[in-house]
C-alpha cells in the first residue's frame, strides 16, 4: 500500500507498474508537454519530470511510497531537491536532443526535433510508409538569411555592438552596483538591420516557416521507442548546421497480442469440453493470414498451460524472415454449477477420486469465498504495519 499516489496519477500510472510502462508514461508526456511544443505547460513538465526522478529511482520511490512528499522533503533525498526537468529529459532521450538550448553540447549545431509517431502492432509486423507533415524554419531565400539588404547590417546603436547594457544602481550614498544585461534591441547579438532595408519575405527574422511532408519509413520489426533520425531535417538558422528530426516510435496497444521482444503473446479462452476433449482454434495474424491450432482428443489443456507456434511472432528487425514465437496462454473457462443429474455419468468419464477416511470427532466447517485481489491489498497494509513495529531494519522490504 502506498502512502499517497499524486506522482504516479500525474504520469497515469497505478503504484506497481512496470518501469517499461512508467517509461512509456513519461515518455509520452514529457514529449508531449515539452516547452518547444508547449510553452504555457512549463509547470506541468516540471511535474511530469518530477514525477519520473522519484518513481524511476528504487531508493526513492521507496521513500516516497512509504511517507509521502513530505518523507522526500524531510532529507530521504540526497540534496533534497529535483534535477531540472530538462536534464532529466536529456537524460532519458539519450542526450543528443536540445543541443541548442544553453549551448552546452554542440554549439555550432541547431537544436534537435522529437516527434512521437504512433504505430499498430500490424504497421510494425507488415513495415510501412507514413507521412508525415511538419512546420520548419528555413533560411529566407530572399535574403539568403541576412534578414534585409546586403550591407544593411549595421553596429546595434542602443549597445553599440557589445551586446550589453549596463545599468548603474545607487544602492546607498558612495555604494553603486553595476548590472549587466542583454541587450534587449538586437538580442545580444550587437548588430542590427535598418529598418529602411529590412527584408519583407522575413521581415528581418533571417527565416520562413516552411511545410515540410517528411516520409518516415517504418520497417519491419521495428520497436516501441526506436528512433528514426532525418539528419539535418530541424530547423535551419543562419550559421548553425541544423538539428535533426528524430522521429520516436510509439507502439499502440492491440486488443489480442502483446509483444515481449520478438515473441508475441496471446491469450486463448477454451471452453472445459474444449479443455478436456481436444479442440480447433482459428488465429488470425497481424498480416491477416489464418492459422489453425489443433489439440488431438486425447490431450488435456490445464488451465494456465503455455503453449507456442514457432517462427510467428514479431519479425526480427533488419532480419525480417526470421520471427519470434507465437506464445499462447490458455483460459480454460469453468461452468458455473452443473446439474446434479449429470453427475454419475460425468463421474464414469473422469478419473476416480480418492476416498477419503473421516476421522472420529472431525469437525465440520464451512468454506467461504475468498477475494484474492482483496487479499493481496490486505496482506500489504499488514506488512507496512509490521515493518512499524519491526524497527528501521526490517523497512528494507518495504515496497513488496
Ligand atoms: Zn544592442
Ligand atoms: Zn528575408
Amino acid at each position: 500500500m502506498v502512502k499517497e499516489t499524486t506522482f504516479y496519477d500525474v504520469l497515469g500510472v497505478k503504484p506497481g507498474c512496470a518501469q517499461e510502462d512508467l517509461k512509456k508514461a513519461y515518455r509520452k508526456l514529457a514529449l508531449k508537454y515539452h516547452p518547444d511544443k508547449n510553452p504555457n505547460e512549463g509547470e506541468r513538465f516540471k511535474q511530469i519530470s518530477q514525477a519520473y526522478e522519484v518513481l524511476s529511482n528504487p531508493e526513492k520511490k521507496r521513500i516516497y511510497d512509504q511517507g509521502g512528499e513530505q518523507a522526500l522533503k524531510e532529507g530521504g533525498m540526497s540534496g533534497g531537491g529535483f534535477s531540472s526537468p530538462m536534464d532529466i529529459f536529456d537524460m532519458f532521450f539519450g542526450g543528443g536532443f536540445g543541443g541548442g538550448r544553453g549551448g552546452r553540447r554542440r554549439e555550432r549545431k541547431g537544436q534537435d526535433v522529437i516527434h512521437q509517431l504512433s504505430v499498430s502492432l500490424e504497421e510494425l509486423y507488415k513495415g510501412t510508409v507514413r507521412k508525415l507533415a511538419l512546420q520548419k524554419n528555413v533560411i529566407c531565400d530572399k535574403c539568403e538569411g541576412i534578414g534585409g539588404k546586403k550591407g544593411s547590417v549595421e553596429q546595434c546603436p542602443t549597445c553599440r555592438g557589445s551586446g550589453m547594457q549596463v545599468q548603474i544602481q545607487q544602492l546607498a550614498p558612495g555604494m553603486i552596483q553595476q548590472l549587466q544585461s542583454m541587450c534587449s534591441d538586437c538580442k545580444g547579438q550587437g548588430e542590427r538591420i535598418n529598418p529602411r532595408d529590412r527584408c519583407k519575405h522575413c521581415n528581418g527574422r533571417k527565416t520562413v516557416r516552411d511545410r515540410k511532408i517528411l516520409e518516415v519509413h517504418v520497417d519491419k520489426g521495428m520497436v516501441d521507442g526506436q528512433k528514426i533520425v532525418f539528419t539535418g531535417e530541424g530547423d535551419q538558422e543562419p550559421e548553425l548546421e541544423p538539428g535533426d528530426i528524430v522521429i520516436l516510435l510509439d507502439e499502440k496497444e492491440h486488443e489480442v497480442f502483446k509483444r515481449t521482444g520478438n515473441d508475441l503473446i496471446m491469450r486463448m479462452q477454451l471452453e472445459l469440453v474444449e479443455a478436456l476433449c481436444g479442440f480447433q482454434k482459428v488465429i488470425r495474424t497481424l498480416d491477416d493470414r489464418d492459422l489453425v491450432v489443433t489439440c488431438i482428443p486425447g490431450e488435456v489443456t490445464k488451465h494456465g498451460d503455455v503453449k507456442c507456434v514457432l517462427n510467428e511472432g514479431m519479425p526480427v528487425y533488419k532480419d525480417p524472415f526470421t520471427r519470434g514465437r507465437l506464445i499462447i496462454q490458455f483460459v480454460v473457462n469453468f461452468p458455473k454449477i452443473i446439474d446434479p443429474v449429470m453427475i454419475p455419468a460425468l463421474e464414469q468419464c473422469l478419473p476416480p477420486r480418492e476416498e477419503v477416511m473421516i476421522p472420529d470427532g472431525a469437525e465440520e466447517c464451512m468454506l467461504t469465498d475468498l477475494d484474492p485481489e482483496q487479499e493481496s491489498r490486505r496482506r500489504n497494509t499488514r506488512q507496512v504495519y509490521e515493518e512499524d513495529e519491526g524497527g528501521p531494519s526490517r523497512v528494507q522490504c518495504a515496497t513488496h
